[in-house]
């Protein structure tokens, strides 16, 4: 079995990095960065977002474990005093995965140039470079809303637990194959309406939102942010690729929920 380890970058975490390494080879497992059958990301939820993007091509190929370095994540949630346990587990044990859904983002511009698509793990958000964002916003080819304010988000279940949760919208259990958009500061008065909820859409879906007047935009997949101009429309929906994570224990999900937000 081949193996890559992506580590935060900080001293902990690169010593970490080096630790399992060194056992996984003891093991006969074999490094390689560019084909890995697992990827190991040390650090944090942040850090596992980075190793997604980077195999994101792989994703039929690879399984992914998170060893947080600071405190317990959502994707990141072995500790360091765990990891000889893991490295036996992962040497040893055939190891059960389980699939999370991703968001798949295709922007198209208006010169009718090349489409861009993105995956996302957590969500992608939309906001102006200046001013208001205004957007017709089409669901299942059908018009819904104009919106108007701050922003909008739309999230993953596995990330709704990031950015969409700060933004009011609801967690998401990631077995579900949905998406979700959720508002940022949406102007509602006497001529300005939009939905004001966060809403969930099932895979047969599809979310368009629409430049109204504007048609450069700041968009986010994760972390990466990128400068968007011309752009015609942007289409959101669940992707068919999927996350893979190996499970060598169970971890419920709203038992991770519950120790990052309620008590740990
Ligand atoms: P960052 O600003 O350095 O970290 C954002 C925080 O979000 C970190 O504490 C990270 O956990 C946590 N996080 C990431 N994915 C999560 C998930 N699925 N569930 C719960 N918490 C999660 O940025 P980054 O590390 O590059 O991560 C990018 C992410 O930041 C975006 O995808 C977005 O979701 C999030 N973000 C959140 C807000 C907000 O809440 N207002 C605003 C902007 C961006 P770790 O510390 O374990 O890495």
């Amino acid at each position: 079995m081949r193996f890559a380890i992506t580590s935060k970058g900080d001293a902990v975490s690169n010593t970490l990095m080096l630790k399992m390494k060194t056992y996984l080879q003891d093991f006969e497992l074999i490094y390689d960065e560019d084909r890995p059958d697992i990827v190991v990301s040390v650090g944090g939820d942040g850090t596992l977002l980075y190793a997604f993007h980077r195999y994101k091509s792989r994703l039929d190929k690879t399984a992914f474990i998170g060893v947080h370095t600071g405190h317990l994540g959502f994707y990141a949630d072995w500790v360091p005093e765990e990891i000889e346990k893991l490295v036996i587990a992962i040497a040893k044990t055939p190891y059960q995965t389980i699939e999370y859904p991703l968001l798949e983002v295709i922007i198209r511009y208006i010169d009718g140039g090349k489409e861009t698509r993105y995956l996302a793990l957590n969500e992608c958000t939309v906001k102006s470079v200046e001013g208001t964002l205004v957007m017709d916003v089409e669901i299942k080819g059908q018009p819904f809303e104009t919106f108007r304010g701050d922003g909008l988000c739309i999230s993953t279940p596995s990330g709704s637990t990031a950015y969409n949760k700060a933004l009011g919208g609801a967690i998401l259990h990631p077995s579900l194959p949905a998406i979700q958009i959720a508002e940022m500061a949406s102007i509602n008065n006497r001529v300005f309406r939009t939905i004001g909820s966060p809403l969930v859409l099932p895979d047969h879906h599809t979310c368009l939102l629409k430049p109204v007047n504007d048609v450069d935009y700041q968009i986010t997949i994760d972390h990466l942010t990128l400068l968007h101009k011309d752009v015609k429309s942007i289409q959101c929906r669940v992707a068919k690729e999927k996350i893979r994570f190996a499970r060598f224990r169970p971890f419920p999900f709203w038992k991770r929920v519950r120790d990052s937000f309620i008590s740990g």
